[in-house]
């Protein structure tokens, strides 16, 4: 299926690796240009050349912390008017809501609510006065099923959800539409991270903890981060103006309910 956005703009967000990586890859094979970023420039740089050698889109590069408004100015000073928003950055740390101080929960916030929620604030009204526009949000589905350990990824992200669903509905008949993607268990470095403790605490190693993890699920495995990208790629289509302000789980069929 051509999905009709080549040589739409995108801006994907925590991009150099893993799930942020997925989405820009997936863009730029329907032939969107990319604005890539992340902290961290040597991967970064590494990535988008790997995605310039396989598709000849147009990729520009930032390497700044997109929880910033200093970062944020500078993605958007590469790409003022994007057609397509992919927003993303780091999870929070996994813990014990009792040793959370107010700024542990202020960087949560920061991270996973209001930096989706500015970004989207700074290029959804050019969206909507040029009728079209994309905005895809990778949430997680400790939204729809929260996870004990990370208490500050569920409330944050739960903020994120709420504000979006208001929005959603005020957009769409511009032609922009708003919908968050909530992943269970891909294989990315992120997941390594948050079966750190478990490793600790267990004993097994971390490959053996994702094998079972997998087996636990109904999939029987955990996700390739490519199935996701993927799903982004097909809602920041041309033809997907019809979906708005939904939560699509990618989760290998783990959440049990009916919506
Ligand atoms: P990942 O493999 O660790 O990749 C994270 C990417 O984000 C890297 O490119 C990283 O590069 C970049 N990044 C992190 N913080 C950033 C910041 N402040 N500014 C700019 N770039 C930043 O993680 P992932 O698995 O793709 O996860 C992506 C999101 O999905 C996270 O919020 C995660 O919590 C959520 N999630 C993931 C899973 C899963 O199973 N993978 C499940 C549920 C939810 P730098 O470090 O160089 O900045």
């Amino acid at each position: 299926m051509d999905l009709g956005i080549r040589g739409k703009r995108a801006i994907v967000c925590a991009s150099s690796k893993g799930l942020g990586l997925a989405c820009a890859r997936s863009l730029a094979r329907e032939g969107v240009d990319l604005v890539m970023l992340a902290r961290g420039r040597e991967v970064l740089e590494a990535a988008a050349a790997d995605i310039r050698a396989e598709t000849g889109v147009s990729v520009v590069t930032v390497a700044v912390d997109i929880t910033t408004p200093e970062g944020r100015a500078a993605v958007l000073a590469q790409c003022p008017d994007p057609d397509i928003l992919v927003t993303n950055a780091g999870g929070p740390k996994p813990g014990n809501f009792r040793d959370w101080s107010r700024e542990d929960w202020i960087a949560a916030l920061d991270a996973n609510m209001l930096t989706p929620i500015e970004l989207i604030r700074l290029t959804v009204d050019k969206m909507m006065e040029r009728k079209f526009g994309r905005i895809v949000n990778i949430t997680s589905g400790s939204v729809k099923m929260p996870i004990e350990i990370l208490g500050l990824s569920n409330g944050a992200r739960s903020g994120l959800t709420g504000f979006v669903a208001g929005l959603a509905r005020q957009t769409i008949a511009h032609n922009v539409t708003i919908n968050n993607l909530l992943p269970g268990p891909f294989a990315t470095d992120r997941l390594k991270e948050t079966m750190g403790e478990r490793a600790r605490k267990t004993g097994k190693s971390i490959e053996e903890l994702i094998a079972e993890r997998g087996a636990s699920l109904p999939a029987g495995r955990i996700g390739d981060p490519a199935e996701f990208g993927d799903a982004c790629a097909y809602l920041c289509g041309a033809r997907s103006g019809f979906m708005t302000g939904q939560n699509i789980l990618l989760d290998g069929g783990s959440y049990p309910g009916t919506h």
